[in-house]
């Protein structure tokens, strides 16, 4: 059985300052590839210089919603420049973050189109982080038509009528331990009807510590793997077959070049 945390951020000071620790814990879980996201222009570089350290590690470079801001074309520059290296796998994360706000829409959604051009430019997939911006990244997503083919919502916190859009339009449903909590009716409710084809799993770490572990502050991709279990069991399935299934969709969306090493039957 192995997994793919296809959202982390490694380069976060909590986990890159124990990660040969955290990438240890993670294969003995059987999380056994990983994608550490960029968020800015320093993690973006940090985020390859890892990936040059780990086998099957990859990254994806983007800047945050929260963070674009204090973008000018240099960085858009250096963003399609970095997307060119050869463990970027994506773009991201990027999006619309409408609950925070810690950008102003305009510069957000200015970012965003910017960044799905380059991923169309250099046929990428899109890490789309969405909150309380459903309508509007719909919007310029659509801008895009069949340039951006292929896009996750990661850490989805949408409807089961939002998701039945999302999936409308071919794009993939990422999951985080949020399915987990107590309080996650909705999101279990969305999980129950993604196809397992476009089913992704992730941690969000340092953020978002699954059940039972939600008291460990700082999350960590091993714990990913009280996420999948939460989900085989709202899909019915075994667990190896889930994970099977679920490995096999995430390394056909990021085209990973190396995982898993054996690929099973
Ligand atoms: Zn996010
Ligand atoms: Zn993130």
């Amino acid at each position: 059985m192995e997994l793919i945390d296809t959202h982390c951020h490694l380069t976060f000071d909590d986990l890159a300052k124990d990660i040969d620790g955290v990438i240890e814990r993670s294969r003995q879980a059987g999380v056994t590839a990983w994608l550490t996201v960029g968020t800015d222009p320093q993690h973006n570089r940090k985020a390859i210089e890892l990936t040059n350290k780990f086998e099957n590690m990859y990254a994806a470079v983007g800047i945050h919603p929260h963070d674009t801001k204090d973008i000018d074309a240099e960085t858009i520059t250096e963003l399609k420049k970095l997307a060119q290296s050869e463990k970027v796998v994506a773009i991201g994360e990027t999006g619309l973050d409408f609950h925070y706000d810690f950008s102003p829409h305009q510069d957000q959604k200015r970012a965003f189109a910017q960044h799905l051009q380059i991923a169309a430019q250099l046929n990428l997939p899109v890490i789309v982080h969405c909150r309380e911006s459903f309508d509007v990244t719909m919007e310029i997503l659509e801008q895009f038509g069949t340039d951006v083919k292929k896009v996750v919502f990661h850490c989805f916190g949408g409807s089961a009528e939002q998701a039945k859009i999302v999936l409308d339009k071919g794009f993939h449903i990422s999951f985080t331990g949020v399915v987990t909590f107590k309080n996650a009716e909705k999101t279990r409710a969305v999980a129950k009807i993604v196809p397992l084809d476009r089913l992704i799993l992730e941690t969000d770490c340092p953020y978002m510590s699954p059940e039972p572990m939600r008291k460990q502050k700082i999350n960590e991709p091993a714990l990913m793997i009280h996420t999948a279990r939460r989900l085989a069991e709202l899909k019915e399935m075994d667990f190896t077959d889930f994970a099977k299934a679920v490995t096999a969709t995430t390394n056909a969306f990021f085209n990973l070049p190396s995982y898993p090493l054996n690929p099973t039957p």
